[in-house]
């Protein structure tokens, strides 16, 4: 294995914190160079904050760590093991195409793993050739920074580099490789795989290390196995509040696909929703709309179920009063999602306080969003911004009654109509990763090597609460309304 960067001033600062523990839930791995690495994102303000070296990182040596070519001295490459219910099925899974650097504690004392996708092939590939394509590369790069500016928990992207080399998929297409950075790629999934293939102890070690890593608060719980229950349930349902607000569908919302840290992870099918209809799913394969836009937090407190099931014999050691606590949990969660959501509602439509009748008054607005057929996104852009006329919904007696309702309770409150507005600014953004925007991005890199229509882009999406002219042509739903848009995972 290459190991040659701890003599340049890159700022790799790496522990292997997980590759520590004594437990059956990863493996070694060697390195799978590829022929040509070439350089064709960076992330610069997040290598910065990593403590990173931008310049280092564009060298011949950072992009060889990039694109797993070398390690940095101090790593220790893993591929993690974990399983998971894929649409509802359990399968044993792993990192089939990715490989853990190790983790980067920044300046600031915070601790990121750094992962390359698409690093080649792991003893978790089945039959995967272990590596990825550059447009899914490009789109997970996209969305996960356009989820971070959107203010929801997120992996984030730091480099996108080329191998040189194609990847067979249904055409040949360039091969890539993106470096992730998370605050822990721990999941659902692996709780799973600790429960079905190690002892207890095994599980426990995991348990400590997640708690230890994300929940460092649970020094004062008088069981802190439920305490880690509770908060992977709260930032779930605060998480998945967040994608509905801004029409966000995940698209695979396999067990393996959710973290316990609470971020958003792997933007396989993802895609946003345009016109407002709870039944909305663009990925290719959900074809029975599983995990379908309304779907979500159902499917969110399914998932959670199943982690709540690896956490019985910790729990309690009467596995009767364990099932109790688990059962308690997971019923709460629908209301700790709905307290999200309504939260975050009314802030969409510049409610500051809280009423009973909120949640009929937000109901009726997306009923009759969904029967004219508008546009989500756009919808309280327009009402934020009293620009709400001139469509089939604004123009409706349905509209104007329940607008009527909206002034009255805007009225009820002390703060001004300008506070509400500003309000309103500030939880509506201006721009989503619109999926023609997006797909449009990535054509313009691939078939023409074109980076210009993408770094636009990013530019665009970096600041969606900013409501500047520029975003303005952004904004537009395309012309098909995505009638026929699909997206694919796996690829
Ligand atoms: P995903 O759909 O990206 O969440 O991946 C589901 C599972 O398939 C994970 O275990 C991945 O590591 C694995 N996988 C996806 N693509 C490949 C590939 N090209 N080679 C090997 N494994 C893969
Ligand atoms: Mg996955």
């Amino acid at each position: 294995m290459s190991q040659r960067n701890g003599t340049t001033n890159a700022g790799w600062n790496l522990e292997n914190s997980y590759a520590g523990l004594s437990t059956p839930f990863f493996t070694k791995l060697e390195l799978n160079p590829v022929s040509e690495a070439k350089l064709i994102f960076l992330n610069r303000s997040l290598a910065t904050s990593l403590g990173l070296n931008v310049e280092e990182l564009e060298s011949e040596d950072g992009v060889d760590v990039l694109a797993g070519n070398q390690v940095p001295e101090g790593s220790v490459p893993i591929a993690q093991a974990y399983a998971g219910h894929q649409f509802g099925n359990f399968t044993m899974l792993g990192d089939g195409r990715a490989l853990l650097i190790g983790e980067q504690v920044t300046p600031d004392g915070k601790r990121f793993d750094l992962q390359l996708k698409g690093s080649g092939r792991t003893p978790y590939s089945r039959g995967g050739d272990g590596r990825a394509a550059l447009g899914p590369m490009l789109r997970e790069y996209i969305i996960s920074e356009a989820m971070y500016a959107l203010d929801i928990p997120t992996n984030r992207s730091l480099a996108v580099v080329t191998t040189g080399e194609p990847v067979i998929r249904e055409t040949n297409q360039p091969g890539a490789v993106l470096t992730r950075v998370a605050s822990s790629h721990i999941r659902v999934g692996t709780f799973e795989y600790a429960s079905q293939l190690g002892t207890v102890e095994d599980l426990q070690v995991l348990a400590d290390y997640t708690l230890q890593r994300h929940y460092p608060d649970f020094d004062g719980a008088e069981n802190r196995y439920h305490f880690l229950l509770q908060e992977v349930i709260k930032r779930q349902a605060e998480l998945v509040a967040k994608w509905n607000l801004v029409g966000f569908i995940h698209g695979v919302m396999n067990t393996d696909n959710m973290a316990i840290s609470g971020e958003s992870i792997d933007f396989g099918p993802c895609a946003f929703m345009n016109t407002y209809d709870p039944s909305t799913v663009f990925s290719s394969i959900d074809v029975q709309g599983r995990y379908a836009y309304g779907n979500q937090p159902y499917i969110a407190g399914w998932n959670l179920a199943r982690f709540a099931e690896t956490l019985l014999p910790l729990l309690h050691d009467n596995q009767e009063e364990a099932v109790k606590l688990a059962q308690e949990e997971i019923s709460g969660f629908s209301k700790l999602y709905l307290n999200h959501w309504l939260v975050g509602m009314r802030g969409k439509l510049g409610i500051f306080n809280e009423q009973e009748d909120d949640k009929s008054l937000i109901e009726d607005l997306l009923t009759i969003m969904q029967k004219y057929r508008a546009d989500y996104t756009n919808t309280f852009i327009a009402l934020t911004f009293d620009k709400a006329k001139g469509t089939e919904l604004f123009e409706s007696d349905e509209f104007a009654k329940w607008n009527e309702r909206w002034q009255t309770r805007l009225n009820k409150q002390q703060l001004s109509n300008a506070a509400a507005h500003e309000l309103m600014r500030n939880s509506n953004p201006a721009v989503i990763p619109r999926n023609h925007r997006v797909e449009d991005a990535l054509e313009a890199v691939v078939e023409r090597g074109d980076y210009s229509v993408m770094g636009q882009l990013l530019d665009i999406l970096s600041k969606p609460y900013a409501h500047t002219s520029a975003q303005a042509d952004f904004a537009e739903p395309p012309a098909d309304l995505d009638e026929n848009y699909q997206t694919f995972c796996g690829t």
